[in-house]
């Protein structure tokens, strides 16, 4: 076992951390409640990083995805937010996987460029929540390709992406063999459906650039499907190893921003006459924070590792968002507590930091869903949903 970086992490890591320094925490404050940044995604866009996992033919950097979940996890250590950005990663490995030589070509180097942003997924329904298969959300077949009515909640970033991918159901829940097949994956060019897509901000806790999305007969070529017809929910689970393993590293990055400002206040920070950080009350959950996160990291490694060798990567990716996203709250907690009452100030970042990475447990997939999974396909128990 080799448990040194390879060269191309730290190479990716310090092009990150180069843009990361120019958006310091008041970038990021300002931004609050709902604003863009923008200018950081342009910076990211402009250094190749978000354009990293895309294969060189179509004008990306050709890395796999241990090497892309560096870039998400330097900008969260860096105090930044990489959920900014962090849907093109996420979202890439399904067209890569499942899209048609045709449509890498058309529009790989396209968002490679920055051109034309992939920054919106659009599968969470209200009424459906967790139960996916469920989804309202219908596409239609037309002569020319087909139309998609129906209304998506908590769609971040749809106000600042041209292109979004979009499940929709092709054939209705009572005709299909079992309940995730009949639903299908599409690229939806939101600036060619002009009125037919209507996007209205949603108010949250966190700055994601939330939104709902409505979907009142957009008509697409038939060239927006992505995959086979009826198989989306299928190409979508497909992707989703990359994403946890991408939000896992995230985590990481947060959970070591946490531990090392709480350790730098412990350390500073004087009451009764010594630093604050000599009292093992306070201390001790750094330490353990920080124990929780490195753990978490190698896990994130392996399945990153395994992922790249085109090995079953599951259970780790699994276990990674699990692990990072716990050891990331707990580090927050610890931060927060480190600082008494300056950990709600806005301007020392913590508050911020605290409520972005509280997301992670809950979106893009819930904790218990993920318990769900190791219980179900890792450990062999019953269905538990
Ligand atoms: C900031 C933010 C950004 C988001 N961005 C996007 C986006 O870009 N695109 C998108 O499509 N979605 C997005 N989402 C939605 C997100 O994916 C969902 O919120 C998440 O998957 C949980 O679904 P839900 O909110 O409907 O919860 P529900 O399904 O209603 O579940 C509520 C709670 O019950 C639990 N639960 C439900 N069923 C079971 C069960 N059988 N066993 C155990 N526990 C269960 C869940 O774990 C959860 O804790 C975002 C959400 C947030 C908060």
């Amino acid at each position: 076992m080799d448990f040194s970086a390879p060269p191309e992490h730290e190479r990716l890591g310090a092009a990150t951390r180069a843009v990361c320094e120019r958006f310091g925490g008041d970038y990021w404050q300002d931004l609050e409640p709902d604003s863009y940044p923008e200018q950081f995604v342009t910076a990211l866009t402009e250094a190749g990083l978000l354009a990293a996992p895309i294969p060189t033919e179509y004008g990306g950097g050709g890395t796999g995805l241990a090497a892309a979940s560096v870039i998400l996890e330097t900008i969260n250590r860096s105090g930044g937010s990489a959920s900014a950005c962090h849907a093109q990663m996420y979202v890439l490995g399904t067209l890569l996987r499942h899209g048609s030589e045709e449509q890498k070509r058309r529009l790989l180097p396209a968002i490679a460029s920055g051109e034309r942003r992939l920054q919106a997924f659009g599968v969470t329904e209200s009424a459906a929540g967790s139960d996916t298969p469920l989804i309202e959300t219908a596409a239609e077949r037309t002569e020319a390709g087909y139309t998609i009515s129906g209304h998506k909640a908590w769609v971040s970033r749809a106000l600042h992406s041209d292109l979004m991918l979009v499940l929709a159901r092709t054939t209705p829940l009572e005709q299909v063999e079992r309940r995730g097949d009949g639903l299908s994956l599409f690229i939806v060019d939101l600036r060619a459906a002009g009125d037919s897509v209507r996007i209205r901000k949603t108010e949250a806790m966190v700055n994601h650039a939330t939104s709902e999305v409505f979907l009142d007969g957009v008509e697409v070529p038939a060239d927006a499907l992505v995959g086979v017809e009826g198989q989306g929910f299928r190409h979508l689970l497909d992707g989703l190893n990359a994403e946890r393993i991408l939000i896992a590293a995230e985590c990481v990055g947060d959970g070591r921003w946490f531990v090392d400002k709480a350790a730098a206040y412990a350390t500073e920070r004087e009451v009764f006459g010594r630093p604050i950080g000599a009292n093992q009350g306070v201390q001790f959950p750094i330490a353990r924070a920080h124990a929780a996160v490195e753990a978490a990291d190698l896990v994130r490694h392996k399945a990153a590792w395994l992922f790249d060798r085109g090995e079953p990567a599951g259970a780790e990716a699994n276990l990674a968002k699990l692990l990072a996203s716990e050891a990331s709250w707990h580090a927050a907690n610890a931060c927060l507590d480190t600082h008494g009452g300056a950990g709600f100030l806005r301007r020392n970042d913590v508050e911020r930091k605290f409520r972005e990475t509280r997301v992670y447990s809950v979106a893009p997939i819930s904790n218990n869903l993920v318990l769900a999974h190791i219980g179900r396909h890792v450990l062999g128990m019953p269905r538990s949903y």
